[in-house]
């Protein structure tokens, strides 16, 4: 991506940010007047850094008090240190005090939809369980499932 064109990408992600501060209850609509969680998605995915894999992904959650966060797939020269965009996504929301989860919409480019990796269905599990997830490509096609349905017989905190 040009730098012209990511810098505006993160002004829009800023002025979205900055609007939602003063009345985060209620800007849902409004924050949906002017961007989808599709877009939302769409647009992180442009953010993806896959120098290596060439193979970007991007993710938006919404959440009950209104707010979307995104994250995009961050690839390192280790490798191992790779994280996806599912999990940027569910660590800022969850760094920023974020609650509930209600949906989750996963963007790449590729006919056959791509689903969250494993790790990310764990953590999807623990953290957006009752979220609806959206898998969807660029030209438009979608399929929405439960987390529950593509994260059966879970490992969690009711074993603890
Ligand atoms: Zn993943």
């Amino acid at each position: 991506m040009e730098n012209e064109e990511k810098s505006i990408l993160i002004k829009t992600y800023s002025i979205v940010f900055l609007q939602q501060l003063p009345e985060v209850r209620g800007y849902r609509n409004r924050a949906f007047a002017f961007m989808t969680l599709y877009e939302y998605a769409v647009n992180a995915r442009k953010l993806a850094h896959a120098p290596f894999s060439k193979f970007r992904v991007g993710a938006a959650i919404e959440y009950e008090d209104g707010r979307v966060f995104t994250g995009c797939n961050i690839e390192n020269a280790s490798y191992g240190l790779t994280m996806c965009a599912e999990r940027v996504a569910v660590f800022k929301a969850v760094s920023e005090g974020a609650g509930k989860a209600i949906a989750v919409m996963v963007v790449a480019d590729t006919q056959t939809l791509t689903p969250p990796c494993g790790a990310c269905r764990q953590l999807l599990w623990e953290f957006c369980g009752e979220a609806e997830l959206t898998m969807a490509n660029l030209a438009g096609k979608r399929e929405c499932v439960s987390i529950r349905e593509i994260f059966p017989r879970p490992f969690d905190a009711s074993f603890l």
